[in-house]
């Protein structure tokens, strides 16, 4: 199995439940979506193995990964999971929403959607949604079709400015409606400004 892989890196997870982790972020190139906002390159990638994807993270001696994209789950991930978790590392994933991860939830230990296009009803570990003029109706429609344990909003960032005040404004209003509870997650690779 080939993966098309856009870039692996060394850092720490900057937003949601694991914020501060120390990750090898795998990203996957290549996106069953096109939406206009969309800052990856899908057209620049390396072809790769399995095998080389595992002697890459190795030489991080990090024993967490996290899949991300573009979107994962257009890939056929078993081959990569099931070589992962043989290797004892600590799995999450990022997606989009719109593909099932039911083949997947055994191997997967976290699973954070941030949903887009015609999102999946279906349970996650995290939802994280980033407050771009978000409405209440918007997020209750998300958790009315996402059941996850994690819901999160990161306040949009204009140059490092984040806009907390209308981020908690929403918060209070959203939970004031819904039996689950929002939170703030601000981006600590964007203050930090690392990838
Ligand atoms: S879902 Fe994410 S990766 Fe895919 S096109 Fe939209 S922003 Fe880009």
């Amino acid at each position: 199995m080939i993966y098309r892989i856009n870039e692996i890196f060394n850092s720490l997870q900057g937003e949601g439940y694991n914020q501060g982790r120390p990750v090898t972020f795998i990203r996957l190139s290549g996106c069953n979506l096109k939406c206009s906002w969309c800052d990856t390159d899908h057209t620049n990638n390396t072809p790769m193995l399995v095998t080389e994807i595992l002697d890459k993270i190795e030489r991080y001696n990090c024993r967490s990964v996290i899949i991300t994209g573009g979107e994962p789950t257009t890939y056929n991930l078993t081959p990569l999971l099931t070589a992962l978790k043989e290797n004892n590392y600590w799995i999450g994933i990022e997606s989009n929403g719109t593909n099932p991860f039911n083949n997947y939830y055994h191997q997967l230990d976290y699973i954070a959607v941030s949903p887009k296009g015609a999102f999946l009803n279906q349970k996650v570990d995290e939802v994280r949604v980033v407050n771009d003029n978000c409405t209440t109706e918007q997020l209750q429609q998300i958790e009315s079709k996402i059941t996850a344990t994690n819901y999160y909003i990161s306040p949009k960032d204009e140059n490092n400015n984040f806009n907390i005040l209308n981020s908690m404004q929403l918060i209070g209003k959203i939970n004031a409606l819904s039996a689950n509870h929002w939170s703030i997650s601000l981006q600590l690779h964007k203050l930090a400004d690392i990838r």
